[in-house]
């Protein structure tokens, strides 16, 4: 793994998470995105070279939306940069990591992404991300 690539926060309204960052940064969001395959409306901040992802459900049955349910509102997974995606869910499986995604799927951010779950992490959602070349 490479570094982190950005941190994830689970929001309720993010529009206002917008706003409330907007006034923690002195910035505001470059970027938001819908990920329909995940139920989640993202918003991508900047913060000197680090960047965050606010995450919003879109639907009941969105991991945010049960992971808001269970939890509250914070932050919700660490991703990290890879260079070959495919390569590293082969070596973590091998490690005995159990992977959510056995195949990377697209993610926001023009990013081929993988998620371990949590319970082989130490309580840690990790998710994988590769750039996605064009
Ligand atoms: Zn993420």
């Amino acid at each position: 793994m490479r570094k982190i690539e950005h941190i994830g926060i689970a929001v309720k309204d993010i529009e206002s998470s917008n706003d409330l960052f907007k006034s923690l940064f002195g910035k505001a969001h470059y970027k938001v995105e819908d990920v329909e395959s995940e139920g989640v409306k993202t918003s991508f901040f900047k913060c000197g070279p680090n960047k965050i992802e606010l995450l919003q459900a879109t639907n009941k049955d969105s991991p945010i939306a049960k992971f808001i349910e269970k939890k509250g509102e914070g932050i919700h997974h660490i991703a990290f940069a890879v260079d070959n995606i495919e390569k590293e869910i082969k070596r973590l499986t091998k490690e005995g990591f159990q992977m959510i995604h056995k195949v990377p799927k697209k993610g926001a951010d023009n990013k081929l992404i993988a998620f371990l779950h949590p319970k082989s992490t130490n309580g840690v959602l990790v998710e994988l991300c590769q750039e996605i070349e064009d």
